[in-house]
């Protein structure tokens, strides 16, 4: 039987995108669960402002119902869809990332998330990353692996991986969004980001992402 994995840790710390290979290596399935949330906070932000123009959550949990979410495999790369609309850029805006975290926290939210997430690694063979994966949603997963990284290193590779996007943005708003979305998800009341007790820790701030996947390989191969 496929292994089911989860993978938690920081921001920026390459989750995704070393779930997605290892997911190609081994055959399992992958999703990254940031993009539902981030998913959610799209829609917030195109639908459910105030005069303000901030959110309004209550507006927000009651329009949850109408937005599905779907990941489309393009050529082996995963495309999410809010109602059949491609938003695989516009969840990556710094827009989007400054009220991700706000919107997460959101027991509303969680609970909404939460079946889809569970009923994919029902069978066996999924790669899942997030904050609580470990600990929350698939708390019986076969390996659990926390990754952690320096707060500059992290900088770093989300700066470059925007710039790769076409995405403008500046050094220290990256570096300060990090701080912001990782203290707000450590201390939100529900379902924190938190290393689960059996959960192995890799700081890869000094790894390339190949070396992190050698090293994750070698504990699932073991
Ligand atoms: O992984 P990514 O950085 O795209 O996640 C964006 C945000 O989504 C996180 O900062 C966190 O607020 C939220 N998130 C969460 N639980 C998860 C995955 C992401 O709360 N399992």
């Amino acid at each position: 039987k496929k292994p089911v994995i989860a993978i938690d840790g920081y921001s920026s710390t390459g989750k995704s995108s070393i779930s997605k290979i290892i997911a190609d290596k081994l055959g399992l399935i992958h999703m990254d669960t940031g993009a539902l949330y981030r998913g959610i906070t799209w829609y917030a932000l195109q639908h459910c402002l105030d005069e303000k123009g901030t959110i309004d959550l209550n507006r927000l949990f009651s329009s949850l119902h109408q937005i599905e979410l779907e990941f489309k495999n393009h050529d082996g790369i995963l495309i999410l869809y809010l109602n059949n609309t491609d938003i695989s850029k516009e969840i990556r805006s710094n827009e989007v990332s400054d009220h991700v975290s706000l919107v997460a926290k959101q027991k509303e939210v969680r609970d909404f998330l939460l079946q889809s997430q569970r009923s994919l690694a029902e069978k066996g063979g999924v790669i899942m990353d997030g904050r609580d994966i470990g600990t929350v949603v698939l708390p019986d997963a076969d390996y659990k692996f926390f990754l952690t990284a320096s707060i500059d290193e992290r900088t770093n590779r989300r700066f470059l991986e925007l710039s790769g996007l076409g995405i403008q943005a500046d050094r220290e708003q990256v570096k300060q969004n990090l701080i912001e979305r990782d203290k707000i998800d450590s201390e939100r009341e529900i379902a924190p980001l938190r290393k689960a007790d059996d959960a192995i820790i890799i700081d890869n701030s000094a790894l390339t992402k190949e070396e992190t996947i050698k090293l994750i390989l070698s504990y699932i191969q073991n």
